[in-house]
Formats: structure tokens, C-alpha cells, sequence
């Protein structure tokens, strides 16, 4: 998994001061690094009963799409709110500062539907928590979680002790 870790960028005081931002861009930028980590986020699911991929906006439509394509299974958008244009189901969340909405189309999932969820990286694990719940809210069951990233010491794992979580890269 090196080949991945010498992929993600530190950015320091991005978006504000004190943060150090692990950037993804430059692991999408390379074309091997990129299939490495999609074929190794998919790996625990080869042979599983799973029907459907979701993705959390925005950088979880890059590893999501690609998973789903990979499997070849429906993608879902999870969406910042006022973006998906048809009737949605919706989840608040807290942050640090203030609160989040993620939303999905009422239509998104099947009731029988078994969905791997994919993003980028795991922080405090809120904005995954949210998209779990937003998932049942729709009647269909999270089979798994998956993200390229996991900062360890937020210990977002923690929130997420009623599902199967995986992670390619730990700082
Ligand atoms: P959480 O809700 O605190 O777990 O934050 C995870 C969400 O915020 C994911 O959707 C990530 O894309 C984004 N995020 C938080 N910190 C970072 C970072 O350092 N790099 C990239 N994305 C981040």
C-alpha cells in the first residue's frame, strides 16, 4: 500500500488553520495508483450479495463510480442538499462547526437492495454515519463501508461499530 501512501498530498491549513488536508488528487492523477486503489477497494466484495454502490459527494463519486463499474452494479449519488432534482430522502448530521444535509432520490434503492458505500477518506466518521442511516432510510440494507483513507486518530471507526468497515491506507 505505499504505492498509494506516496500518492496523498499533505496540505497544511487547508480548509482553515491547523487542519493538514490529505489530498487525493495526485493518487487520481496516476492512472496504476488509481486502479490499484479501486481494485483493492473492491477486493472484500468480490463473491459478496451485494447490489448496489453509493458514493458521498464529491470525492466519493470518483472511487464509487469506479467500483460500481468495476462490479458492474448500479452507482447511487449521495448528495449535498438541493442538487438531486427529483424527490429525495435526507439525513442531518453535526460537524465540528455547525451541521451537514446529504440526500438521496426516494427512487435511489431497491427495499431488497444490499448497498456497499464508498468514499475517500474516514475522518470522525459523521458525514459516513449519515450516509448508512440515509441508506436505511430508504428501506435498502449497507452492507459495507470502503474509503481510500483513514485518519486513525479521529477515530471515526467508533461511530461506525454496527457496520463492516474497510480502509486501504491508515495515518
Ligand atoms: P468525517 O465526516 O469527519 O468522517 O469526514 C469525512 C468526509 O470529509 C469525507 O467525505 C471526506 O471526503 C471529507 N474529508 C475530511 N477530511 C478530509 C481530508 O483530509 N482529505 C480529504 N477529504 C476529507
Amino acid at each position: 500500500m505505499d504505492r498509494l501512501r506516496n500518492k496523498i498530498r499533505d496540505i497544511p491549513d487547508f480548509p482553515k488553520p491547523g487542519i493538514i488536508f490529505k489530498d487525493i488528487t495526485p493518487l487520481v492523477k496516476d492512472p496504476a495508483a488509481l486502479r490499484l486503489s479501486v481494485h483493492q477497494l473492491l477486493q472484500p466484495f468480490l463473491g459478496r450479495e451485494i447490489t448496489a454502490v453509493a458514493g458521498m459527494e464529491a470525492r466519493g463519486f470518483i472511487f464509487g463510480s469506479l467500483v460500481a463499474w468495476e462490479l458492474g452494479l448500479p452507482f447511487v449519488p449521495l448528495r449535498k442538499p438541493g442538487k438531486l432534482p427529483y424527490d429525495v430522502q435526507s439525513v442531518a448530521y453535526d460537524l465540528e462547526y455547525g451541521s451537514a444535509t446529504l440526500e438521496v432520490h426516494i427512487d435511489a434503492f431497491d427495499a431488497d437492495d444490499r448497498v456497499l458505500l464508498i468514499d475517500d477518506l474516514l475522518a470522525t466518521g459523521g458525514t459516513a454515519k449519515a450516509s448508512c442511516e440515509l441508506v436505511e432510510k430508504t428501506g435498502a440494507k449497507v452492507e459495507a463501508c470502503a474509503f481510500v483513507v483513514e485518519l486513525d486518530f479521529l477515530k471515526g471507526r467508533d461511530k461506525l461499530s454496527n457496520y463492516e468497515i474497510h480502509t486501504l491506507i491508515k495515518f
